[in-house]
Order: C-alpha cells, then sequence, then structure tokens
C-alpha cells in the first residue's frame, strides 16, 4: 500500500487550518484522516475513526486536556475540525470502573464531557481511543487485514504475519465492551504499534499523526504482501448463459416486488469482477454467511440475496421468480429477527426487504430510500463481495456469527447513523421535461424538497449545461419528439433508480399566428411539441411503470387554452385541447393499474413561454394594458411557477384523484371547468 503522507502538503494543509485559528494537532489530526479517507481499500463512507489528544480552552478560558475524536456520522475523506468534537480526558477513564455502560449511558457521559456541547456524538469508539495512552490513534476497516482475519484460519494467519508487533483483540461488540477489552489488553503491551480487531478492523498509533500513519500502512503492507505470496484456488462457477435480459429489464421488476408498501431506490451496477463472485458456485451459501465488518450490517443486512434467472424464459418469469425469492429472504429474516431478539425485546423490527440483491450473470442491485443511499450501500456490498471473493479462493471465508452481527444491526448507536428522510415523497423517482424552464425548474425543487429523486430533461443546451454545473438535479439532454431518446433516458433511469414513479410532461412550445394563415408546417411543429412529445413521454412512461406493478402518476403541463382559446394563439391551444383529452385517456385506461392521470391549467405565468415581449401581444389582442394583464384574473393577484409547482405537488400525492385537471390562474370563470 502507497503511503501518501507528504510533509509539504502537511505543512500547508496546517498552516491552511492555523491561520483560521485551528489547534495545530486538531489540523495535523485532518491532514492524515482525510489521506486514510481518501483510500477506499482502507475506509469506505464514514468507516474508521480517529482521534487525537490535545489541549484546549473551553468558553471561561480553563484549559483541558482533551481528545479530539471523530464524530459520529462524518466521512474521513472530507472531514473538517469541527467535525472532531473534544472531550475531556480526565473523567473517561472512570467510567473503565463500571461493569457496564448502557448505550445510553455512554453516549451521555460522553456528551457530558464535552467542551461544547454543540457538537455532534463523538463516535462510538471513543473510549477504546482515549485509553490508547498514544497521542494520534487511527482505526480502519483495511479490505487486506479482513481478507486475512475473516477465514477459518485468521487467528493463526496474524500471529504469522505480525508476530509481536500487534496485539489481536478476539471479536467484541463495538462500544463499552471493547472499549474494556481493549484497555486490558493494552496495558501488558503498551510498546506494540497497533491492534487488529478480529473480523472486525485494525487501529494503529503513535507519537504524531505522522507515525501513527505510517504504522497503518506498514501494517496493512504486511497483510497485502502474505495475500500476494499465498496460493490461489479457481472458485467453481455456475454456466454462464448467453444473457438475454438487461440489468434495464429486471430493474423494474425488483424495484416492483421490494416496493409494495414502501417505495425505494433501486441501483445497478456490474463489473467483470463483481460477476467473479456473484457467479460463483457457491454465491448463496458464502454471500449469506454475514458481513465482512460490524459496521456493514445497517447498510447491507447479514446476508445478500442471490438469484439465478438462467432458467427464465421471460420476463415475467423473473418476475415470478424475483417475488417468491424475496418472499422466502423476507421469511428467513423475520426468523432470524425472533431468534436473537428473545433477551432484548425491546426492538423493533428493522425493515425486512433485502438491501444487495445480485442476480447471477447480471450483477448487483442495491437498495435505498435515496439514491445517494443505495450508492454508499453498493459500494459497501461491492467492496465486501470482492473481499469474500479473495477469501473464497485462498481459505473459507467466515464473518463474526450471526448473534454478534444482529446485537450490530439492532444496536441504537449504529441505527443512529443512517439518515431518516422521511417525506412524504422519500424513495420517489421524478422526472420532469422542460425541466431547466422556469415552471419546470420551479417544480423540479418542489419535488426534490419534497424528497424524491429528481431528474430533468430539456434540449436546451445551454441551461442544460448550466443546471448541471449547479449540481442540484440529475440533468439530461432529449428531444422529447424522438421515442428513442426518450426511452434511452428511461433504460439509464431504471438501471440509476430502478424505474420512476412521477411524470410531469411539461416540455411546450407556444406559437402565436391567425388560425386561417398558418403555415401547415407551424401548426404540425406545435402538435409535434405540444401533443405528440406528451403521448411518447406518457405511453414509454407507463411501460416502465406496468413493469414496477405499483401504480405511478402522469402529470400534463396543459394549458387554459385547453378549453378557453384565446385570439391567434389557436397553434397552441388546439394541440392543447387534444392534450387534455389524452391526459383523460390514461386516466381511463391505466387507473386499474394504480396508474393516475392529472394536468394541470395554468396561465399568465410569466416564463420562457410567455415572455416579456408574448405578454406585450398578449395584452395587445385583449384590448388591456400589460400591467392588467398578468393579474388579470378573480384573485387580481400575479401567478408564478411555484404556484404551479404546488398544484403539481398536490396532484402527486391526492391518492385519489383522476382524470382531474387543475386551474392555476388566479381565477377565470371562462376558462373554468365544467
Ligand atoms: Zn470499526
Amino acid at each position: 500500500m502507497k503511503n501518501q503522507f507528504d510533509e509539504k502538503n502537511k505543512k500547508k494543509f496546517i498552516n491552511e487550518f492555523c491561520h483560521h485559528g485551528v489547534n495545530e494537532d486538531l489540523a495535523e489530526r485532518v491532514y492524515t484522516s482525510r489521506l486514510l479517507g481518501k483510500n477506499k481499500e482502507l475506509v469506505l463512507h464514514g468507516g474508521g475513526n480517529t482521534s487525537v489528544k490535545s489541549v484546549t480552552k473551553d468558553t471561561h478560558g480553563e484549559k483541558h486536556n482533551v481528545i479530539f475524536v471523530k464524530g459520529s456520522g462524518s466521512d474521513l475523506s472530507s472531514i473538517k475540525p469541527k467535525d472532531f468534537p473534544a472531550v475531556k480526558l480526565k473523567n473517561l477513564n472512570k467510567i473503565l470502573q463500571k461493569k457496564n455502560v448502557t448505550d445510553d449511558e455512554m453516549v451521555k457521559y460522553l456528551r457530558q464531557n464535552l467542551i461544547d456541547t454543540s457538537s455532534p456524538n463523538p463516535s462510538v469508539e471513543t473510549l477504546v481511543h482515549s485509553f490508547i495512552n498514544e497521542k494520534f490513534v487511527d482505526h480502519t476497516h483495511s479490505n487486506a487485514i479482513l481478507e486475512i482475519t475473516n477465514r477459518k484460519d485468521g487467528y493463526n494467519i496474524c500471529k504469522k504475519v505480525f508476530g509481536n508487533k500487534i496485539i489481536i483483540i478476539p471479536y467484541v461488540m463495538p462500544g463499552f465492551l471493547l472499549a474494556r477489552k481493549v484497555s486490558q489488553l493494552y496495558k501488558f503491551n503498551p510498546q506494540v504499534q497497533g491492534m487488529i480487531l478480529y473480523r472486525h478492523g485494525i487501529f494503529s498509533y503513535g507519537a504524531t499523526a505522522k507515525e501513527s500513519y505510517d504504522r497503518m500502512i506498514k501494517l496493512v503492507s504486511l497483510a497485502e504482501n502474505y495475500l500476494k505470496s499465498e496460493k490461489i484456488k479457481k472458485i467453481k462457477k455456475i454456466s454462464i448463459k448467453k444473457i438475454r435480459f438487461k440489468s434495464s429489464d429486471i430493474a423494474p421488476l425488483i424495484r416492483g416486488a421490494i416496493s409494495q408498501n414502501k417505495n425505494y431506490i433501486l441501483n445497478f451496477r456490474t463489473s467483470r469482477s463483481l460477476l467473479s463472485v456473484i457467479n460463483s458456485l457457491d454465491a448463496k451459501k458464502i454471500l449469506s454467511r454475514g458481513v465482512v465488518t460490524p459496521d456493514h450490517v445497517i447498510r447491507t443486512k447479514p446476508k445478500y440475496l442471490v438469484v439465478n434467472i438462467n432458467d427464465c424464459k421471460n420476463l415475467k418469469d423473473i418476475e415470478i421468480k424475483l417475488k417468491k425469492e424475496i418472499q422466502k429472504y423476507i421469511k428467513n429474516y423475520l426468523k432470524y429477527f425472533e431468534t436473537y431478539n428473545e433477551s432484548r425485546d425491546r426492538n423493533t423490527l428493522l425493515d425486512p426487504i433485502p438491501q444487495i440483491i445480485a442476480i447471477q450473470n447480471i450483477g448487483l442491485f442495491s437498495v435505498g430510500k435515496s439514491l445517494v443511499q443505495a450508492i454508499i450501500n453498493g459500494d459497501i456490498a461491492e467492496a465486501a463481495i470482492k473481499i469474500i471473493g479473495n477469501i473464497e479462493k485462498r481459505n473459507t471465508f467466515t464473518s463474526i456469527g450471526m448473534k454478534n452481527i444482529f446485537d450490530v444491526e439492532y444496536w441504537s448507536l449504529e441505527q443512529a447513523k443512517i439518515k431518516k428522510d422521511n417525506k412524504p415523497l422519500s424513495g420517489k423517482v421524478t422526472v420532469v421535461t422542460g425541466g431547466t424552464g422556469v415552471i419546470g425548474l420551479a417544480t423540479a425543487k418542489k419535488f426534490k424538497d419534497m424528497g424524491s429523486e429528481v431528474i430533468i430533461i430539456d434540449i436546451n443546451k445551454k441551461r442544460i449545461q448550466a443546471e448541471k454545473s449547479k449540481g442540484n438535479f440529475d440533468v439530461y439532454y432529449c428531444d422529447v419528439r424522438k421515442r428513442n431518446e426518450y426511452k434511452k433516458i428511461l433504460n439509464h433511469l431504471k438501471n440509476k433508480y430502478g424505474g420512476i414513479d412521477i411524470v410531469i410532461s411539461n416540455a411546450g412550445f407556444a406559437i402565436q399566428s391567425e388560425i386561417s394563415t398558418i403555415t401547415d408546417a407551424e401548426l404540425k411543429k406545435s402538435f409535434e411539441i405540444n401533443f405528440f412529445s406528451h403521448q411518447i413521454v406518457a405511453s414509454e412512461s407507463v411501460e416502465v411503470m406496468k413493469m414496477q406493478n405499483k401504480g405511478g402518476c402522469l402529470l400534463f403541463n396543459i394549458s387554459k387554452q385547453s378549453v378557453n382559446p384565446g385570439l391567434n394563439f389557436g397553434a397552441y391551444g388546439i394541440p392543447k385541447s387534444a392534450l387534455l383529452s389524452l391526459c383523460r385517456q390514461y386516466a381511463l385506461e391505466y387507473g386499474k393499474l394504480g396508474i393516475r392521470s392529472n394536468g394541470v391549467n395554468a396561465d399568465r405565468i410569466e416564463s420562457g413561454l410567455l415572455t416579456k415581449e408574448m405578454i406585450k401581444k398578449r395584452a395587445k389582442s385583449r384590448n388591456i394594458h400589460v400591467k392588467d394583464y398578468l393579474k388579470g384574473n378573480l384573485l387580481k393577484k400575479q401567478v408564478f411557477a411555484e404556484d404551479v409547482a404546488d398544484a403539481f405537488y398536490n396532484l402527486s400525492i391526492s391518492e385519489k384523484t383522476t382524470a382531474a385537471i387543475l386551474a392555476v390562474d388566479g381565477g377565470n370563470i371562462e376558462a373554468s371547468m365544467r
């Protein structure tokens, strides 16, 4: 493993932080913490933790010996000084004299000793860090270390590789018990450079950040070199059939099967190295043996679901098989819960659905309440599968046992690490066409605020670029007049999100002309964007919704022109009238599948479509002043894009409403639906 420590960089880093008043020890701590965090072979997504013992002042100016330790929930790769709460060291040793300390007591105790009570909770491993008498302490879940410890003969190999350089701590649940175990063993071996936490990870420590970091790299390199020297056996594979199904065809089937009661995002990935393990003959067995480090269980659950679809002739067969396998998985999970929960009846059952689903010959699907969570879960599973595969090539993968896994999975301090997103649209996927326009963006923002994943598509390359650089939404170029282009986007979304739930068909184009003199070409062009593109978007989206078999929601941006034509605006209004019928037709034909279809008739909203120039013209055609045009409604109030966004949102959550048209025009009796 390459040592990334660079004295020059460290100095630059420290100078920058110290310039902003950060304690020098802490600045040094941040520098090597990030080095560790950026190395994916050592640390993944919030894993690992680091600390430094130093001196700091409280608000009264009084000095204290403290430990700056990683706050729970932060990520080492991007950690900042403020993510290290300072805990007074003086009292921490006292807690060791107690026989047992509950999780709540431990958290309370640590919080009571914080210098700044507004700090995040100190890491669950704070006590372990505090009992090691070295200034800097680093802890990672290094892949190479796990490949050595998580096998049948792991203990002997550790001895062989590290000799007396380290202490091996038998597996103990993280938290108070581990801290006590460490303090006992450390006392007799303070001269060693590190500790292997059996089937969990590794600690290194030193007088400087560099020393502790160097030792981590050295110890991990010893493990890597040993692994390289080992003989490798071939893993037996299942038959690699020519795959007739694509991941994008399977994704909505899985998403449907797992999201009948709740909504989930399903993210797909595949690679040769992933398939080399997933396709092994024993995949079902080895991917059910448990986690490679206890931390992973809250992300991946104890077991992965492995499904072989080689005997499926069509997508229907796959759907039936998936449903059966998922039901079986849930049943087994409930059994696991009942078995290990006996003595702790205060636990409530966690979501029993699989978080990681491996389809042999296809790849890996990871589940999450949001895309970010699904990707994190997938990254962790991918790393674990690689570790398990490497162990199986050498020996037999062994985990910490289901009881230990259960205790960590149902540990309140672990559960607290997962962000609970419970907004009305959490786990849903919304596509907005014409998404970079004024109404499109306001709508995208509204749906994102309400918890949905939002994808915006548009044909305006300049605005797409602008939105991409802001990074608020997943943005794509797509001409919705072209069926193949929209299909391609949907296939991508099926792989990335598992499918779609809400489609806001919003793209439009206004054109003004007297109806008898408009050219055929112009009228056809208007129909293409204001009617046919909606049909393309709706029909293709409904196909995905049908595969998911969990309902869906179509929302059309129609226009009051559909029921209340304006002078010289026929080329726009007539296709919009057809669009209103289209909206109702979808409601009629797909209601039985739980797919709702509703529309919004908005009017006089200043946007890219109704520009200042256009407003002038419209006001003139109605013979009124421009200033009266925008407020020319029953309420005498100007209507904004955000009002339209609210209407779309309200229709999206009105589960019993379909074939409805909601007017957002400040009141216009001529345009009211009758
Ligand atoms: Zn750990």
